[in-house]
């Protein structure tokens, strides 16, 4: 790893990662900003990328293109699926789909296109050290599908459509589309999401109510992660 690329989707998800950095340039770039900083002797770029999947898919692509990253860590919140996951608690993803992408009508499965698949895997090293680090700080934290759509899930029906046609854990609007990037340009990513509600009627409650404390809890996770593969 030469440059490391550190991305949410809200500025909540970056802020309380910024402040274990050093030496913060900002550069302006395609109707966002990108924060070239350090840690250590490791170069690192951070940013928020905007909600969904076209600005994240704009973002991850930027970080590796433009500025170079070779390793992609996301660190957000996302509504929980799985009963097993509880507000705060953190999931990592091995395969992540797109919910929404839906062109059932010509026989193909939901999340699927020509030339694409369902399922999209992000890196196992990475998603293993994650793993251990949770075991070492004793932290609960579950491996999972994710499941991404432009849409804020905040009812039982769609809930339940996600959970049975992608046996997803949990739901967001971005890591599919980054996992993508990453794949394509085979750069290894980790997505890391904490939990601010579970995607049903009280979702947008819930999330306004936790959004702060998963952010942080997210990052902070996230943190012990990078002092481990820096
Ligand atoms: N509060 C924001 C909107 C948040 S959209 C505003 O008013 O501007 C929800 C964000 O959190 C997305 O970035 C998504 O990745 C994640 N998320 C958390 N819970 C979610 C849910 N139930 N459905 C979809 N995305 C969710």
């Amino acid at each position: 790893m030469t440059k490391l690329a550190i991305m949410g989707a809200m500025e909540e998800e970056i802020t309380p990662l910024l402040e274990n950095f050093t030496d913060i340039n900002k550069v302006n770039y395609a109707n966002n900003t990108y924060y070239e900083c350090k840690l250590g002797n490791l170069n690192v770029v951070i940013a928020y990328s905007k909600i969904g999947k076209v600005f994240s898919t704009l973002t991850a692509s930027t970080m590796i293109q433009k500025f170079s990253c070779d390793t992609l860590l996301f660190s957000g919140v996302a509504g929980g699926v799985n009963p097993d996951l509880q507000i705060g608690d953190l999931i990592v993803a091995n395969k992540l789909s797109q919910h929404d992408l839906d062109i059932t009508a010509f026989g193909h499965p939901h999340g699927f296109v020509p030339g694409g698949e369902v399922y999209v895997d992000t890196d196992e090293n990475l998603k293993n050290i994650a793993l251990e680090v949770a075991k070492e700080n004793d932290v609960k934290i579950i491996e999972g599908i994710i499941a991404t759509g432009d849409q804020f899930v905040c009812d039982e029906k769609r809930k339940e459509f996600i959970s049975t046609t992608f046996n997803a854990d949990a739901l967001e609007m971005e890591g599919a589309s980054v996992a993508v990037v990453c794949d394509a340009l085979n750069v290894p990513c980790l997505i890391l999401r904490a939990i601010s509600d579970t995607a049903d009627m009280d979702a947008g409650f819930n999330f306004e109510e936790f959004l702060e404390a998963s952010a942080k809890n997210s990052a902070n996770f996230l943190m012990k992660v990078i002092d481990k593969i820096k």
